[in-house]
């Protein structure tokens, strides 16, 4: 075999490199549209289109406000062969954007209160605990005292 110089893989998601945390994780794209493609997602175009199959239907191109995907990574070449489905209007996009904005919103805020339900239940536990301990600590005090009595009062 070969000799080959060997390289570190190179994760494909953020959620497979090791010490990722699932809680602290968001999106990174800042158009909710195409995701900084310039591609309108599938499940937000058949939200347009009634059954758009992107197999059999031109993808649409993101024309979301504040969104230069569409113009700066997808050819002007393609576009002007008419590759594309350049029909949506920007107002459009900024809805789609908004509908998978809030998707991702309340996906986080489920799992954030998620979160806090099991680490409340955690808190829970150590108050438990450590009540016990004080308790404890007291009635080992208080021996302590009557420890400290006997010995003044059988001097
Ligand atoms: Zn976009």
């Amino acid at each position: 075999m070969e000799n080959l110089p060997q390289l570190e893989p190179i994760s494909l998601r953020p959620e497979c490199e090791p010490g990722y945390q699932k809680e602290s994780w968001k999106p990174t794209w800042k158009c909710y549209c195409c995701m900084d493609t310039g591609l309108v997602l599938d499940r937000l175009s058949s939200q347009i289109i009634p059954g758009f199959s992107s197999e059999k239907h031109k993808t649409l191109l993101c024309n979301a406000s504040g969104c230069k995907a569409g113009r700066d990574k997808v050819s002007p070449t393609l576009i002007d062969e008419g590759n594309f489905d350049t029909r949506l209007s920007s107002e459009m996009c900024d809805r789609l954007a908004q509908m998978e904005r809030k998707s991702w919103e309340d996906y986080r805020y489920h799992k954030h209160q998620l979160r806090k339900k099991a680490l409340g239940l955690v808190e829970e536990l150590a108050e438990k605990k450590s009540v016990r301990r004080v308790t404890r600590s007291a009635e080992e005090q208080e021996r302590a005292e009557e420890r400290h009595l006997d010995v003044v009062e059988n001097f």
